[in-house]
């Protein structure tokens, strides 16, 4: 499955001279969001995680996502699991199952994100679920930044990854690209000026 291929063609992978909210620039920027668009999609990605995860032998009695971002990339690998799927939200800035969601004494939990870029917001849905008694055995994510080291790829983890060395993490493809302090950009000497993305007005 050409993983980058689905995400150019449901434009979730942009590519051009943009403005990140770091102010960094870059050639191209991700937006998670746009490949679960399409349900078929969706449901599609998701067997292909769930696949690489059994083949693993990662077995799992829930899948919890962090809101929002991971919901429904979470809910769908839940589906192809066949387990029940969950989320935790902040509540005063604290990541916190709500809503009536519960987790049993040594019930195993995957963790899944649309993307992972250092794993803040997944280690932070795995400390919710650790304080209800559950127990993470894996992290997933239909994408990597790059910046974590996952099942089956050559990347290494860097300083900023903050997802656990002991924990498998799943993700279906790297999506690894330089981005540039906005003062030696070179794409500043040959593009037109960065964009800020999901802006209309590109001026
Ligand atoms: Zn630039």
């Amino acid at each position: 499955m050409d993983i980058q291929a689905i995400y150019k063609q449901a434009n979730a992978l942009l590519e051009g001279h943009f403005l990140l909210s770091s102010g960094n620039h870059s050639g191209f920027y991700l937006q998670s969001a746009k490949v679960l668009e399409d349900p078929k999609t969706a449901a599609l990605l998701a067997a292909e995680l769930a696949a690489e995860i059994q083949a693993a032998g990662v077995v799992a009695d829930l899948v919890c996502s962090p809101a929002l971002g991971g919901i429904l990339a979470g809910y769908e690998l839940a589906r192809a699991l066949g387990v029940r799927s969950i989320f935790a939200e902040r509540s005063n800035g604290k990541m916190t199952l709500r809503r009536g969601f519960e987790v049993k004494a040594g019930e195993r939990v995957i963790i899944c994100e649309d993307i992972i870029t250092t794993g803040g917001s997944a280690i932070e849905a795995a400390e919710a679920i650790e304080a209800a008694g559950g127990l993470v055995v894996a992290f997933a994510a239909l994408a990597n930044r790059g910046f974590c080291s996952r099942v089956g790829s050559s990347i290494t983890a860097d300083l900023t990854c903050k997802l656990p060395a002991d924990k498998p993490f799943f993700a279906l493809a790297d999506f690894e690209f330089p981005i540039y302090p906005a003062d030696r950009c070179p794409l500043c000497a040959t593009h037109p000026a960065a964009i800020k993305p999901g802006s209309r007005n590109n001026s």
